[in-house]
């Protein structure tokens, strides 16, 4: 049997925007003394509530590029049209001050920080459904529509890439999700799901792409607003 290695030294948390790792890791991390978020830089505005240096190094696209070419980034990404990255030093002060490092990014990103340190451990966070996606994306009120669209068509690119990661934890019940976490990382107990479960589980999220009414209603509103926007060019 394979080993689990829930107890590695660098834990990347990775889910589509709007699963709920936020909400897993922050709970993590005031619970259990020893894992450090890592926080990245991007270029993205500050929402209501973040801090400087405790959510994010909020920097603009100057001071993003000069992260860049100095190789200051392990990895980084464009998203929804910011940039973010996860910076060396980062990862080396948490490690270097004897403590377990935890990423929280994007599905690209843990990948690539997988294949940098193949002693770190992944877990991708699925949503039970699209439809619960959506839902959250709206009920947290920091996106708008155009925005919250994006997020869930990258879903779906998100959701073909499931089978590189190791565990995966269905986020439905906040609690039992809290739970399957906490038991990993800290008690190294394997998670719920086995490895072919959780992909299966990406699979059955993907063709609920292909098949959900409420997504056909959707997707014909934004080509009707594309087709709007691309007249209002044409025009101009
Ligand atoms: P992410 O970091 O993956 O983008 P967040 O942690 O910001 O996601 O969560 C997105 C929204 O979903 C938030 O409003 C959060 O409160 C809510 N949420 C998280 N987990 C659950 C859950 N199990 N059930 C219902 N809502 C949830
Ligand atoms: P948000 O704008 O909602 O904070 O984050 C958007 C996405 O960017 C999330 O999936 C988040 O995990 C990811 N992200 C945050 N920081 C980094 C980073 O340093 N690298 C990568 N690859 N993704 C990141």
């Amino acid at each position: 049997m394979k080993k689990i290695n829930g107890n590695a030294n660098i834990l990347i948390i990775t889910a589509p925007s709007g699963t709920g790792k936020t909400t897993l890791t922050r709970r993590l991390v005031g619970e259990v003394p020893n894992i450090k978020v890592s926080v990245s830089v991007t270029t993205r505005a500050k929402r209501p509530g973040e801090e400087n240096g405790i959510h994010y190094w909020f920097v603009n696209e100057e001071e993003f590029k000069q992260h860049v070419e100095a190789n200051r980034l392990v990895e980084w990404v464009k998203l929804f049209g910011h940039y973010y990255g996860t910076t060396k030093d980062e990862i080396q002060r948490i490690i270097q001050a004897g403590q377990r490092v935890l990423l929280e990014i994007d599905v690209e990103g843990a990948h690539h920080v997988q294949n940098i340190y193949p002693e770190s451990c992944t877990i991708f966070i699925l949503p039970p459904t699209i439809l619960s996606l959506w839902t959250r994306l709206s009920q947290r009120g920091t996106d708008t529509l155009p925005s919250k669209w994006r997020r869930l068509n990258t879903a779906k690119e998100e959701l073909l890439q499931g089978k590189n990661f190791q565990h995966f934890i269905i986020n439905d019940n906040l609690e039992n999700a809290y739970a399957e976490l906490k038991n990993l990382v800290l008690n190294n107990q394997a998670v719920k799901l086995s490895h072919s479960e959780g992909v299966r589980h990406c699979m059955k999220l993907n063709e609920e792409f292909e098949t959900a009414d409420w997504l056909v209603e959707l997707r014909k509103k934004f080509k009707e607003e594309d087709a709007t926007e691309h007249q209002r060019r044409s025009r101009s």
